[in-house]
């Protein structure tokens, strides 16, 4: 609660004009109960000279509510930790476990001796556009895709054919590694 002697300091600040009389004060510090001198007198500071000059201790009460509750508004709305701190980690994509199945694939053929599909290894060398493997992947056995279309893995290099035919338009070199 307020002292007297702070009532009063309010009161000759913001109103101009005779000290306040002992019941005034008496009646101010009863309904300024529980508001700090500093939010009653931010609240008087921020209503202007005019109307802090003819402000009632319920005016003074709002202010500092409304005040408060933006303050709390605000608060709420802070991040609690900065934002290069809260970067979400990124699921491994799946297609890295793909690749790395590929290597393992050509390190076992290279052991072996075995001559890859050089129509397919050629083909790997971008994504299919039919069933969206990326490159360095196999096709997925998909004979048909979301969009609808039908296509069925050439026989020779399991690769779907419109990959086939875009790793001639991308790579006419045609390539025989991944
Ligand atoms: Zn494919």
């Amino acid at each position: 609660m307020l002292s007297a002697d702070e009532v009063r300091a309010l009161l000759t600040t913001f109103r101009p004009g005779p000290m306040p009389a002992p019941s005034t004060v008496a009646a101010w510090r009863q309904a300024l109960a529980g508001c700090a001198f500093g939010a009653c007198h931010a609240a008087l500071t921020a209503f202007g000279p005019t109307k802090a000059r003819y402000a009632t201790p319920a005016e003074i009460v709002a202010a500092i509510h409304t005040a408060q509750a933006a303050k709390d508004a605000r608060a709420a709305e802070v991040i609690p930790f900065p934002r290069d701190r809260v970067r979400p980690s990124r699921p491994t994509p799946p297609v890295d476990y793909a690749r790395a199945g590929a290597r393992g694939i050509e390190r076992v053929y290279a052991a072996m001796g075995w001559q890859r599909n050089p129509e397919r290894a050629h083909a790997q060398r971008v994504p299919c556009p039919f069933c969206r493997a990326p490159s360095g992947t196999a096709c997925r056995p998909l004979t048909r895709n979301r969009a609808g279309h039908t296509e069925r893995r050439d026989a020779s290099s399991l690769t779907h054919p419109s990959r086939l035919d875009r790793a001639r338009a991308e790579h006419p070199d045609r390539g025989e590694r991944l």
